[in-house]
């Protein structure tokens, strides 16, 4: 087995990225086979549930509310609604449910006590639950992991340099700290980044030390290609080219050996054989539904037909980790201390983002 380490500086890593693509392949597969079943991969669903009208200025996201994009918002959705989303999800072959709500942070309140239902309601039908809310506080976090949060998902997006460049509302130690939080839990981590932000190879490897010198490892890492929605300050960016992925799938399963490596937004830009050389470098999940949040992702019955032709399995839940208990709220130990953490808002002018929030609808 390759062991773990958490020690890897930005040279090594920038040096098995750059690698020839079949050494870098060979080696990554390699790894890959050593520490997970090659033809299993987990289907994730991915609910938004609770769309548009963020605070922040995340320069990829059509969910702040400063830029000017057509995707519809939503309200929080109700606990029914979410389990029905949950129940055809498992019955397509997904064994992880992912909720997203476009907020900055966590607050205290009756949205978050329905968030905790829903974690409840998940859980008891045997899936993986992970949410993805913002930034929480450690009381916030034990509270998920009590009512039987399986994962939480807070990414670092890029490197801590290219960070400012991205986000002006929030810094790069915020997500750390956060991610913190989780840790100071059962809960598992899921943290990873995008790749097509204007970053340099040097901002990707970056990145994955930010993630690989953490201690232990993030449970799971979502590579993302960004998808260039109109409006957003990101708009004009070139996609990212598949040996771009390639090569950033591979570096992450080799850094991260134990890390479940996730395909996530961008797969629709990809082909089928790309799709195949990411699972074949070490990636092995994907996201399951027409929809990731507000971008669009192959359908259901495209990725079986494509698990049917290499041959893969969806991983099945709980594999890595037992499943969570769920307390139930009536006999909860912890209550909500109304904390109003003061998260910085470091508000330098980024200049893309600031010239997508002036312009009219595009
Ligand atoms: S990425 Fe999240 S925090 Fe950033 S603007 Fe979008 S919804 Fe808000």
């Amino acid at each position: 087995m390759s062991a773990i380490r958490h020690d890897w500086t930005r040279e090594e890593v920038l040096e098995i990225y750059n690698r020839p693509v079949m050494e870098l392949l060979y080696q990554a597969a390699g790894v890959h086979r050593q520490h997970h079943d090659p033809n299993t991969v987990q289907v994730s669903t991915l609910l938004s549930i609770k769309t548009g009208g963020c605070p922040e200025d995340c320069g990829y996201c059509p969910q702040a509310a400063r830029y000017h994009t057509d995707i519809e918002g939503n309200d929080l959705m109700t606990v029914s609604q979410v389990k029905a989303q949950a129940l055809r999800a498992k019955a397509s072959g997904s064994s992880r449910v992912c909720m997203g709500a476009a907020w900055r942070n966590v607050k205290d309140g009756p949205e978050f006590e329905s968030v905790l239902e829903m974690v409840r309601t998940i859980n008891k039908l045997d899936m993986e639950v992970c949410c993805t809310l913002g930034m929480i506080t450690e009381n916030q976090a034990q509270r998920l992991a009590e009512a039987g949060l399986y994962a939480y998902n807070h990414n670092l997006d890029t490197s801590e340099d290219y960070y400012k460049d991205v986000i002006s509302t929030r810094a790069f130690e915020d997500r750390l700290e956060t991610i913190g939080n989780v840790r100071k839990t059962n809960v598992t981590v899921c943290s990873g980044g995008i790749i097509g932000m204007g970053e340099s190879p040097e901002d990707r490897a970056g990145m994955l030390v930010a993630l690989s010198t953490l201690s232990p490892q993030p449970e799971s890492v979502p590579i993302n290609a960004l998808v260039a929605v109109p409006g957003t300050p990101m708009e004009d960016m070139e996609p990212v080219s598949i040996w771009e992925m390639v090569r950033m799938v591979a570096t992450t399963r080799i850094v991260m050996p134990e890390t479940q490596v996730r395909l996530s937004a961008g797969r629709t830009q990809m082909s089928q054989e790309g799709q195949a050389l990411c699972f074949f470098a070490g990636a092995n999940s994907i996201f399951a539904g027409d929809k990731l949040l507000t971008t669009p992702n192959p359908d259901v019955a495209e990725d079986m037909e494509l698990f049917r032709q290499l041959g893969l399995q969806p991983q099945k839940p709980f594999v890595k980790k037992a499943q969570p208990q769920t307390v139930e709220a009536a006999e909860s130990q912890l209550t909500p201390l109304g904390e109003k953490p003061r998260w910085s808002r470091p508000g330098h002018a980024i200049p893309r983002n600031e010239a997508a929030r002036s312009a009219g609808k595009s």
